[in-house]
């Protein structure tokens, strides 16, 4: 606040000094006068100035006096104006503040009747700017009817108490609802008498808005919440019907059918995986918004795994024209701790809409570090496409459930609209975030990031290297018409040592071959428009004795077998999109590094099959029809004795009364779970020291299940649906084997080959088997990813072919079987190339052996 500081000082020009100092004058004149009046021989001038000390002293005296006093009425007089101009300014601030304040502010009488208001009163109120004077409070407020405000009145004047708030609410012209709050205080005059109210009137409409939104927003949260929740607990219940449907169909498909019975049933099979992608979708999104969802922590290699993920993508890009590469950058950690599973479900889905939704051009899956502390690393990741992009006012509503770019999406590309909101439900739970860029008709880049772990090995692993003894570069020539996948080939090559060249023709790789000989490597595209990779690669073996090693890399549509190509001086082939390890083995092949590329030989077919497992007794406990019939169809066709109880309780009697080898445990029952009665059979078992083995059954697919399970005393832990391979194994692990010797070697017994008609009718089988088809099915499972599908289908041939004897094509399948059932399905393509070979190969002997029998 500003204070009037100069008019408390009193100088000598102040009017009063003046006076004062006029006063002392008059006075001294007057005297004089009178000094002169009242002495006869006086003289006035002689007075007036006189030299008299005296005068002198009296005078002085007198015009000191006189200046006092004027200085005290002018420091009394400045007093006042000060006050005056202080309660002036007071009033002007206090007036511009009631002016200009949003709020109205009024004024009544004891009665209650406005006699003073700002502007924003009226307004507030949406009445005209005069109706207000005069006006009683109560109508003012249009609370007419409310005897509220009269009471208010009332008790603040009787209790001098102020601020209550009034609120009342009414429509405005526009027919809007307003919603205004009063307060009221009481005026006293300077005796303390009540004189009159005043009060703020506020309009509150926006907050008031606001509160009924969220509680609205929190009512459907609750509501959403409790949605989730209710979904999330009926996973089970979802599950478990289609769980059977899923294994009766499986069941089915073993059985003896005709072809067209065959094809209806992949249908369903198709129709009902399908289906229960789409619910585990939804119950995915369901158990993350309800917070059920947690993230595993698995040790794995980001390369294989990236490398594996692509694959599955391979056949959707490749049969749509697509270029699919990946790049991962070359200080990205790779032996990583987390959830590779949901990590796969993100970056599948991401690739997958990039395929979806672009028609000509690529998709690049990009990966980097974006930092790293402590034991953790955080990754970026990248998938950017060439598609139809995505419109600006889309983007920031394209990660929200049941959302797409726009209705007639749902129409052209299908899809329920909730990939994008479970990734970034599943992102954020990786501590990442994810987004999106996008320039519509030209394509759209979406990122995410996440933190996993750091395996402890990661610290010392070192960066795999290529080169020659005396360390020099080996030279190679990169063919790729894409430029994209050049520039991924070109840096993952140097990385590991290499020189790169690249050329995007045929013809500029033939003037580069031409311009020099040292390029000891080239890496060729087969699909390249104009002169594609093989004419080219039979240009250049055609050309000298000794063509340039080669490695041809393919898509999943255009695969050649090494041996169709190997003339033409390929050493190896990879299929498109190239992983780190795939392209590191080729090249070291090609480049006569490593003998070639080491096959993995799984070990044979242990023999262990289900008839060795006859004289054992089974106990299972399951609650739901459907899972009781399946399992004992399931051990029936391994011709496995089972006893059959509905829950814990049951099982713990049949154990008590019967001897059994082995026991399924369905984990949720009624009564007594799957947890609680394995606790009480460990717990007996303390007193007699025996232990039976235990196995799991569980629909459940949260972490830390198999955990639980193992903690409860459960031996081995199997997931539904029931893959009926990994139960016949978890069995045969844990049970031991009262075998059977005979049956065992019936089944391994070679079929008869003495006669003409055997052999004749084991061609017919084996024609009949189809096993074309079923190279097809298993190739195209490995495309797609489908391990179940790869296992299954797997070991069916393997069955095939094993009643020719033929161990080399049985082994090739048994190999695939167990990709299949490790989901492990790097290494998948080429034991299909071998199974294909092996297959070949007995289809080739066994005609050959007809033929020289007939002749
Ligand atoms: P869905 O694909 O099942 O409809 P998503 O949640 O995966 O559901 O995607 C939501 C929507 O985002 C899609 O319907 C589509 O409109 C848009 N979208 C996602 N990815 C892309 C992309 N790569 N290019 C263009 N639009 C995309």
């Amino acid at each position: 606040m500003k204070k009037n500081g100069p008019l408390l000082k009193i100088t000598f020009a102040e009017t009063m000094l003046f006076f004062g100092v006029g006063l002392a004058t008059v006075y001294w004149i007057l005297d004089s006068a009178l000094q002169y009046l009242l002495t006869t021989d006086g003289d006035f001038y002689r007075n007036f100035i006189g030299f008299d000390i005296q005068d002198i002293a009296t005078r002085l005296l007198a015009l000191c006096f006189f200046m006092i006093f004027g200085s005290h009425a002018q420091y009394t007089i400045n007093k006042r104006r000060e006050a005056e101009a202080a309660l002036l300014a007071s009033e002007e601030r206090y007036r511009t503040i009631i002016e200009n304040i949003e709020d109205g502010y009024y004024e009544t009488d004891l009665s209650g009747r406005v006699n003073f208001y700002n502007e924003a009163a009226p307004k507030i109120l949406r009445i005209e700017p005069d109706a207000l004077e005069g006006t009683h409070l109560r109508k003012a407020l249009r609370a007419d009817g409310d005897a509220a405000v009269l009471e208010m009145l009332e008790r603040v004047r009787e209790t001098g108490q102020s601020a209550e708030v009034l609120g009342t609410d009414f429509d405005d012209a526009e027919g809007d609802r307003r919603y205004v709050e009063a307060s009221i205080s009481l005026i006293q005059d300077a005796k303390g008498e009540p004189s009159g109210f005043r009060g703020i009137i506020r309009d509150v409409t926006r907050r008031k808005r606001a509160e009924a939104l969220q509680q609205q927003k929190a009512a459907a949260e609750a509501a959403n919440r409790s949605k989730s929740e209710f979904l999330a607990n009926m996973s089970h219940e979802i599950r478990t019907p289609l769980n059977a449907i899923i294994g009766m169909v499986e069941l089915l498909k073993d059985t003896k059918l005709s072809a067209e019975q065959q094809e209806d049933l992949g249908v369903v099979t198709a129709s009902s995986y399908s289906l229960l992608a789409i619910i585990n979708d939804i119950l995915d999104f369901s158990k993350i918004e309800a917070g059920k969802l947690e993230l595993e922590e698995i040790p794995f290699s980001l390369r294989d795994f990236i490398g594996e993920t692509m694959k599955i993508m391979a056949q959707d890009a490749h049969r749509n024209g697509l270029e699919l590469a990946c790049r991962i950058a070359s200080d990205t950690p790779d032996l990583v701790v987390g959830d590779p599973n949901r990590l796969r479900q993100i970056v599948l889905n991401l690739i997958g809409n990039a395929i979806k939704f672009t028609e000509a051009g690529e998709v690049v899956l990009e990966i980097s570090p974006e930092n790293s502390e402590g034991d953790g690393a955080a990754l970026s990741f990248s998938v950017r496409d060439t598609g139809i992009g995505i419109d600006r006012s889309q983007v920031g509503t394209i990660f929200s459930p049941f959302q797409q770019a726009d209705g007639s999406t749902t129409r052209r590309f299908g899809g329920t609209g909730l990939g994008l909101a479970v990734s970034r439900q599943l992102v954020e739970l990786m501590d990442g975030r994810i987004w999106v860029e996008s320039d519509p008709g030209k394509g759209s880049q979406f990122h995410f990031t996440a933190r996993l772990g750091l395996q402890p090995e990661e610290t010392d692993r070192k960066k795999p290297v290529i080169a020659d003894a005396d360390g020099k570069a080996p030279r190679a020539l990169v063919v790729d018409d894409n430029e994209s996948s050049r520039k991924i080939l070109a840096e993952m090559l140097t990385d590991w040592g290499l020189a790169v060249e690249t050329a995007a023709t045929a013809e500029a790789s033939r003037n580069r071959i031409e311009r020099s000989t040292d390029i000891e490597l080239m890496l060729v595209d087969a699909d390249m428009p104009e002169t594609d990779g093989l004419t080219l690669l039979a240009e250049h073996s055609g050309s000298g004795p000794n063509p340039v090693p080669s490695i041809l890399m393919l898509t999943a549509l255009t695969r050649k077998s090494l041996r169709e190509v190997a003339h033409l001086g390929v050493r190896a082939t990879v299929v498109k999109p190239i992983g780190h390890e795939d392209l590191f083995s080729a090249v070291q092949s090609a480049l006569g590094k490593v003998p070639g590329k080491e096959e993995k030989h799984s070990e044979a077919p242990s023999g262990a099959t289900a008839d060795t497992l006859r004289a054992v007794e089974i106990l299972v406990a399951e609650d739901t029809p459907f899972n009781q019939k399946f399992i004992s169809r399931l051990l029936g066709r391994w011709g496995l004795r089972a006893v059959i109880v509905e829950n814990g309780t049951k099982a713990l009697e049949a154990l008590s009364s019967k001897r059994f080898d082995v026991v399924l445990m369905d984990v949720q029952m009624p009564e007594m779970d799957g947890f609680a009665t394995t606790r009480a059979i460990r717990k007996k078992e303390e007193q007699t020291g025996d232990h039976i083995p235990i196995i799991a059954m569980t629909a459940h697919a949260m972490k830390g299940d198999r955990e639980r399970c193992l903690e409860a005393g459960m031996d081995d832990y199997v997931s539904k649906p029931i893959a009926a391979e990994k139960l016949l194994a978890s069995i045969t692990s844990l049970v031991p084997q009262k075998d059977a010797p005979e049956q065992a070697v019936k089944v391994q017994e070679p079929p008869p080959s003495s006669t003409a008609l055997d052999e004749q009718a084991l061609l017919k089988a084996f024609d009949n088997a189809e096993y074309p088809a079923m190279l097809a099915e298993i190739r195209s499972a490995v495309d797609a990813g489908k391990a179940k599908i790869l296992e299954r289908t797997a070991h069916t041939l393997k069955g095939m072919v094993g009643n020719f004897r033929c161990d080399e094509a049985m082994e090739a399948a048994y190999t695939l079987e167990k990709y299949g059932r490790d989901n492990r399905l790097g290494g998948a393509s080429e034991a299909v190339e071998t199974l294909a070979a092996k297959i070949d190969q007995l289809d080739r002997q066994l005609r050959e052996f007809l033929e020289e029998f007939q002749t």
